[in-house]
């Protein structure tokens, strides 16, 4: 079977040498596993963190190995008598064809409901929005909010969430006019702006004359800064990511105008979405009503096999996604 290893570390953006695509024999089934053939796997921002030989919230990707991430597999054999062939599985072994785990490490899924959902709009992604919008930035009815990398898997859910839920507006970043395109026409945003165009500062006062109340950070860097620029008073900001860094090499400097936070009464928290897994009911029962009744929408961009695996992360960091990113295997 095939896996994906990490050949080498990155300096600043990933290339395709920094991966291997290496053949492997599979060991053979022990108590208690599963054999699992992948259908679709997760890239995600979070995964270039891991490139890097650093202390985090997830362990480094050790060289010359495989790496992981979310899959959805579906069981070929079964050595535990909660699952059976044919099962389909939610789990942590990304990133390769074939999948032997613990059956105590899987959560079975609908597959009627799409397999990639669960990675998606149902799954990690969909948690983070709802989460960082309401719990961590305490949205409330009647807000102005402000999202960046809006037309991604979380800022897209991040801002129907906000919609669904009275925000009296919601305004959206993106790098490209297709995704601004989107986000006003398709996903209901009041206002989006390409954060290419111009200054993130005057396209968010244009959009936002009267400021903003809440903001969602996917992006970090000048985005955050412009943001602080517009808060109201008592203003709260979720720091969901800060992916306009995450190649960087060197330090980058924090927003210059952060003593505004001092006299807005401006509050900024930073979350990991796997401390709040246990909203993840109240998330479902809101979320999966909203996706089946089409008031909110989710967008995915697919590359097919899993040699193309390491572009597809590649190329999610440069914005080729719309939506959430997976690969078919
Ligand atoms: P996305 O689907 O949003 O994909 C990443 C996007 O980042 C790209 O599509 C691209 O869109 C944008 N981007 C890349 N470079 C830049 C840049 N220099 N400036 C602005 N935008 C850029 O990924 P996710 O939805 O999975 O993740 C979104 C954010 O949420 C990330 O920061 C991620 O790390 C974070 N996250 C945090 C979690 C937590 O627990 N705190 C959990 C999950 C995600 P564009 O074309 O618009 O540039």
């Amino acid at each position: 079977t095939r896996e994906i290893h990490l050949a080498a570390r990155p300096n600043g953006a990933p290339t395709p040498d920094d991966f291997a695509l290496v053949e492997v024999d599979l060991p053979q089934l022990g108590p208690g596993q599963v054999l699992l053939r992948n259908l679709v796997m997760s890239v995600d921002p979070y995964m270039r963190g891991r490139m890097n030989d650093v202390k985090s919230y997830v362990p480094p990707f050790q060289l010359d190995a495989v790496l992981d991430g979310g899959a959805i597999g579906e069981v070929v054999e079964s050595h535990h008598p909660s699952l059976v062939p044919g099962d389909v599985v939610l789990h942590g072994l990304g990133w390769r064809d074939h999948a032997i785990t613990e059956a105590a490490r899987v959560r079975k899924v609908d597959p009627s409901l799409g397999a990639s959902s669960y990675l998606g709009a149902l799954g990690m992604p969909g948690l983070t929005a709802y989460v960082g919008l309401l719990d961590i930035a305490a949205m409330k009815p009647g807000d102005t909010v402000f999202i960046s990398g809006a037309a991604g898997a979380v800022g897209s859910l991040a801002g129907q969430i906000a919609k669904q839920r009275g925000a009296a507006r919601v305004i959206g970043s993106a790098g490209s006019a297709a995704k601004v395109e989107r986000l006003t026409g398709t996903l209901g945003f009041d206002a989006a702006f390409n954060y290419k165009d111009a200054p993130v500062r005057d396209q968010l006062r244009t959009a936002a004359p009267d400021g903003i109340d809440v903001y969602f950070d996917n992006v970090g860097g000048d985005h955050l800064e412009a943001a602080i620029s517009a808060l109201n008073v008592n203003g709260r900001v979720a720091l969901c990511g800060a992916v306009a860094q995450y190649n960087a090499t060197d330090a980058t400097p924090g927003p210059r105008n952060l003593a505004l936070a001092v006299g807005k009464r401006l509050t900024l928290r930073g979350f990991i979405v796997s401390d709040h897994n246990g909203r993840m009911g109240d998330f479902l029962a809101e979320m999966a009503p909203w996706l089946a009744s089409g008031a909110v929408r989710f967008d995915e961009t697919v590359v097919e096999g899993l040699e193309n695996a390491p572009s597809a992360l590649i190329g999610l960091l440069n914005g080729e996604n719309t939506g959430k990113m997976i690969v078919r295997l």
